[in-house]
């Protein structure tokens, strides 16, 4: 089991995301960041654009890859041979929502196993869609997404 993958969608990557990497990154030879696309989801940033941040702020780790996955998860991760899901829980709420995907991962392939990893109290608040809310009002999320990702936001919405 040295093999496991952290899935999301990273619009953008935060510090929340950042530190479940961190932390997986120690439990596992190597973790693969998978950057997904659903087609049900509206996106700010483009694939292209979400796998080159996480790409470039994952290289402190280095038995972290990044890759992108435009097919269902569970295939995806059973042909890089990758038995475990990681997955960043926040709270109930959060918890609900996770526990019903892993059972319907599970479903379609249980011998995938999703480990839960608990979100750092630091990070608990930490959520890609009201950073951007507040991106776009022009708020100071310094505290929130690394450097590159406030850039790239700032350019998103304001120029
Ligand atoms: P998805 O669209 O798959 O939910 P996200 O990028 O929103 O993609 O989240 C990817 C994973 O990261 C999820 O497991 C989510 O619970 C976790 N996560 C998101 N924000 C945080 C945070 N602040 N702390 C810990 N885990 C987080």
């Amino acid at each position: 089991m040295y093999r496991a993958a952290f899935t999301g969608s990273f619009d953008p990557l935060t510090f929340g995301h950042l530190d479940i990497i961190k932390r997986a990154s120690a439990l596992f030879e190597e973790l693969f960041v998978v950057v997904a696309v659903n087609q049900e989801k509206k996106y700010l940033f483009s694939a292209e654009e979400r796998v080159s941040m996480v790409q470039e702020l994952v290289k402190p780790w280095k038995n972290v890859k990044t890759v992108f996955c435009d097919t269902l998860v569970v295939d995806f991760v059973k042909k890089l041979h990758i038995p475990v899901l990681i997955r960043g829980v926040r709270g109930v709420v959060d918890f609900a929502y996770e526990y019903e995907l892993a059972l319907m991962n599970r479903g379609l392939d249980p011998q995938i196993e999703t480990v839960f990893i608990v979100a750092d109290p630091a990070y608990f608040v930490l959520r890609s869609s009201s950073i951007k809310e507040l991106a776009s009002f022009g708020g100071d999320i310094s505290s929130m997404v690394p450097p590159l990702v406030a850039e790239a936001l700032k350019i998103k919405y304001h120029g």
